[in-house]
């Protein structure tokens, strides 16, 4: 069953108006459990739209947003607030970690926030961080670690609560070349391990193509590349 199906979807900006963008015109998209689906987009085309899109942080003006088969599209907000904290986990190309927090607590308080006990949210935290190698990191906080360990946290932080589907917007996209490799095995390591399905935007075509399959978002529309 697919984790993430996206039938028709379709978005404007200031519809009817001198500076109307018809961003996305129709967009399918079917994403299956365990697949990493690469998204490949030139800057403005409609990338972020449609991932906000398949998080429910955007509603489409139409066309249907299925999220573990369940039909989203025209639930309320407080439905797709739900679905999206536990269903969902977002990464961006920077981390938007809590600079006050260590980050352990960082992967606790997502945790906290959906009804997790503090015991068991730590634990979950602690074996988050050992699998993507910051054991010895947990009680530093985001100023404390370079660029590659905070967006090893936030994967954590976007895996806290189990999603079913992980969603990221150029994870690599501020990193070296070599920072991003680790960042990009450790993402992938903490995929299959879940047997979450991943879109995942990015530029880098590099990383693209060692991912299940590469789609194209071109005027609007969807287009397998591989
Ligand atoms: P990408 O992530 O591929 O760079 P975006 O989805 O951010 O593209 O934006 C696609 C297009 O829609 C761009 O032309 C952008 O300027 C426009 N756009 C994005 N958000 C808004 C908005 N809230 N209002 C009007 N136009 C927007
Ligand atoms: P930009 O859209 O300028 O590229 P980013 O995508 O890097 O910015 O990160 C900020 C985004 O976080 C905002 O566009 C906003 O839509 C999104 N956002 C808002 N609420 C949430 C949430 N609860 N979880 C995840 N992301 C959110």
């Amino acid at each position: 069953d697919p984790v993430l199906e996206l039938q028709g979807i379709a978005k404007c900006y200031n519809p009817g108006q001198p500076g109307a963008v018809n961003v996305l015109e129709y967009c399918d998209l079917s994403v299956a459990a365990g697949e990493v689906v690469a998204l490949v987009a030139p800057s403005g085309a409609g990338k972020s739209t449609l991932l906000h899109i398949a998080g429910l942080l955007d509603t489409p003006d139409s066309g249907a947003v299925l999220l573990n088969g369940q039909q989203m599209t025209g639930k309320g907000d407080q439905a797709r607030t739900i679905a999206r904290r536990r269903e969902v986990g977002f990464v961006y190309q920077f981390h938007h970690l809590l600079p006050e927090f260590s980050a352990a607590e960082n992967i606790v308080l997502p945790q906290l926030a959906n009804g997790v006990a503090r015991g068991a949210a730590e634990e979950r935290a602690a074996a988050l961080l050992g699998s993507v190698g910051l054991s010895e990191r947990m009680t530093h906080r985001p100023a404390q670690l370079s660029g590659g360990e905070q967006q090893r946290v936030a994967f954590c932080r976007a895996l806290a609560n189990q999603p079913r589907l992980l969603l990221a917007d150029e994870p690599t996209g501020n990193l070296d070349p070599a920072t991003s490799e680790t960042v990009f095995a450790a993402l992938m390591a903490l995929v299959r391990d879940t047997g979450m399905g991943a879109l995942i935007a990015t530029h880098n075509f590099e990383l693209a193509g060692r991912m299940d399959r590469v789609v194209r978002l071109d005027t609007g529309r969807l287009v397998t590349q591989s």
